[in-house]
């Protein structure tokens, strides 16, 4: 018996990431179900190569119902021309493709959320052998890695680019710099609530210069977004020497996100009430959001006030809140 370290993907690609050109194709991963015996998921992939330097590996939804990274990704590797690439673009448009497909966070198939199931496994549910290809495949070939982000169906974003603090100070600076280029109107310096499984932490430890974004949410883009989403991508290729020219740079302000205490999770259920919006500085102590009990009149509202000074970075989008669930993000302003 071989280890799941050891196994091959059942994953197939139809592309070949040595070959000079432009190759549309997929990543083929045997799926058989009742309406399709011996069904495949077939993952949208596009290669753009040509000669030496070094490979961008960009990707999209992640999460099935965050849409700006597929927007840019899907016009990227249709617009691309191997001319004006040196080096390699490995695009994956739609990561967690039968999550896109059904327009959830989470895949349909087995309820795998792709970005807390790395490093996967070559035996284990669909959403694990997508994570175990982008492990052992994906990920070993790329030098930088963009995967966007944005709010999904239940959170709201300022619209940044971003990246973590990182043990090794040489790495956390490329990928700083990395966010810089991409210029999106916020840059942050990003914690994550549980980084286990997650394919940022999979990439980091593998010492890449990676790239995230968080760009608005609600499940849906807006024209502003896909622009920025678009802007970004050409900039980090720039930036990595793979496309010529200089990034177009934008302003932008830059976040931190200094300690959880940045988070505010609801411990009621109920209606939100909305007391800054986005990008209003707020002031510790200040209350940023109320949660009324919608069981019956008469009763005050809970108050949710800001841990510390700084923006209103996120917040959670459908007006309904339950028991848990992040009700807002407060990041403080670097400069
Ligand atoms: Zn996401």
């Amino acid at each position: 018996m071989r280890s799941p370290a050891q196994r091959l993907s059942p994953i197939k690609a139809s592309v070949d990431f040595e070959a000079d050109g432009v190759q549309h194709g997929f990543l083929r991963l045997p799926y058989s179900r009742d309406d399709s015996a011996w069904g495949s998921v077939m993952i949208p992939i596009t290669v753009v190569k040509r000669g030496d330097g070094p490979t961008a590996l960009l990707t999209g939804a992640n999460h099935g119902d965050e849409y700006e990274g597929p927007i840019a990704l899907f016009d990227l590797a249709r617009t691309l021309t191997v001319d004006r690439v040196q080096g390699r673009v490995i695009i994956v448009p739609a990561m967690n493709y039968p999550a896109f497909q059904a327009g959830t966070r989470t895949s349909p198939i087995d309820r795998g959320n792709l970005n807390r199931s790395f490093p996967g496994r070559p035996d284990g549910t669909v959403t694990e052998k997508i994570a175990d290809y982008f492990q052992r495949t994906l990920l070993p070939l790329a030098d930088i890695v963009l995967d966007f982000h944005s709010g999904g169906r239940t959170l709201d974003f300022l619209p940044y680019a971003a990246a973590h603090e990182l043990a090794d100070k040489d790495q956390e600076r490329r990928c700083f710099d990395a966010v810089a280029a991409f210029a999106a109107p916020y840059s942050m310096r990003m914690i994550e609530i549980d980084a286990v499984g997650m394919y940022d932490t999979a990439a980091e430890a593998m010492g890449k210069v990676f790239v995230t974004t968080e760009l608005s949410g609600g499940g849906t883009a807006t024209a502003r977004t896909a622009q920025i989403a678009k802007r970004g991508t050409l900039n980090v290729l720039k930036h990595a020497g793979i496309v010529s020219g200089a990034p177009e740079m934008g302003p932008t302000r830059w976040l931190d996100m200094p300690s959880a205490e940045c988070f505010r999770f609801a411990e009621d259920d109920g209606l939100v009430e909305p007391v800054v919006d986005l990008g209003d500085p707020v002031r510790e102590g200040d209350v940023i959001a109320r949660v009324h009990p919608v069981g019956r009149t008469g009763l005050a509202p809970a108050e949710y006030r800001a841990a510390l000074d700084g923006v209103l970075a996120a917040r959670h989008f459908p007006g309904l809140v339950k028991t848990g669930d992040c009700l807002a993000v407060v990041a403080t302003v670097e400069d």
